[in-house]
């Protein structure tokens, strides 16, 4: 099969298996309680292994000062989402109405606003650190639903999906020090609900001739990790963790100051909470009740 064949057959078996229910837009799903109780799980287990048991959660939207601040818009438009709304006056709205009417465009009648989607789970985080952070800075749990403008037909590749992020900023040695640290954890974490990962080095889809660019520079100073498991037979395998450092990145743009008066770096490792249950079910089967104990067990909750 190709690997195209092999995304549909896992998406009509994830609908007969009552897990997705599809939306008529590609990347985006209801998800039914079969589903969401091994979310849940995992959630709970993320809590475990990591031992951060507050989890600050932000909302789906966040301010679009932080999207055009944090250089998103220079290096990953393509994935952007802004928030748009109807701010005109009853003429306009008779205008746009006869526009729906005949079925035509009618952005022309809308206004984009102060918010953009949350295109990863950390970025809403760094203006609430702008200043100087405690001794020995800061380690964070996160979960936000980000978007990402990226349809497809792949039910790995969504456009709405949930993320959970641990950040860690402070200065670059121990931010290093941190994602250092998590690299075996993380894979043991994958090997203990039964996924085979490999760690690879990585590089985010940046936009553009001028994306190539950063993506090898990305590569080159080891900055993006990933964890990776088999899914489809065809093609490269599928990221369901990653592990990034920043640099002084966020520091910089959101005025972050270590105690020492240095601007902070900053890291973080994002669990891909559909990916690896979606690489879960692929792997034990679309019955949870008969997965291996041990798996059964850690994401009971
Ligand atoms: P990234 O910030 O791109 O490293 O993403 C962090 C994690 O989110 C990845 O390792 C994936 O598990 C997950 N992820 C990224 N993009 C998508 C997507 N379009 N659909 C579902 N999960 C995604
Ligand atoms: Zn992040």
């Amino acid at each position: 099969m190709t690997r195209e064949e092999e995304q549909k057959v896992f998406l009509d078996q994830l609908v007969e298996h009552r897990f997705f229910i599809p939306m008529d837009s590609p990347g985006l799903f209801a998800r039914t309680s079969k589903f969401e109780n091994l979310i849940k799980g995992l959630e709970e287990f993320i809590v475990k292994a990591t031992g951060e048991e507050e989890v600050t959660y932000f909302p789906p939207v966040m301010p679009r000062k932080i999207l055009e601040k944090s250089g998103f818009m220079d290096s990953m438009p393509h994935l952007a989402g802004l928030v748009s709304c109807f701010c005109g006056n009853e003429r306009s709205l008779l205008e746009l109405k006869e526009q729906l009417a005949k079925g035509e465009d009618w952005s022309a009648f809308l206004s984009m606003t102060d918010l953009s989607h949350a295109p990863a789970a950390c970025y809403p985080l760094y203006p609430t650190c702008t200043g100087t952070l405690p001794p020995g800075g800061r380690l964070v749990h996160l979960g936000t639903t980000c978007f990402r403008h990226e349809p497809s037909p792949d039910p790995t590749r969504m456009q709405s999906f949930r993320m959970r992020e641990l950040v860690r900023i402070d200065t670059p040695d121990n931010v290093l020090k941190w994602r250092e640290s998590w690299f075996e954890r993380a894979i043991q974490f994958l090997q203990d609900l039964g996924l085979n990962p490999e760690r690879v080095e990585a590089s985010d889809p940046f936009f553009g001739r001028g994306g190539r660019v950063m993506a090898n520079n990305q590569r080159e100073q080891k900055l993006k990790f990933e964890l990776v498991v088999k899914v489809y037979e065809a093609g490269p395998s599928l990221a369901v963790m990653s592990l990034n450092y920043h640099q002084d990145h966020f520091g910089k743009q959101f005025e972050i100051k270590t105690v020492d008066g240095e601007t902070a770096h900053s890291g973080c490792m994002g669990f891909g909470l559909e990916r690896i249950v979606l690489a879960l079910i692929q792997r034990h089967g679309f019955s949870p009740d008969s997965w291996p104990k041990q798996v059964r067990e850690l994401l009971s909750h």
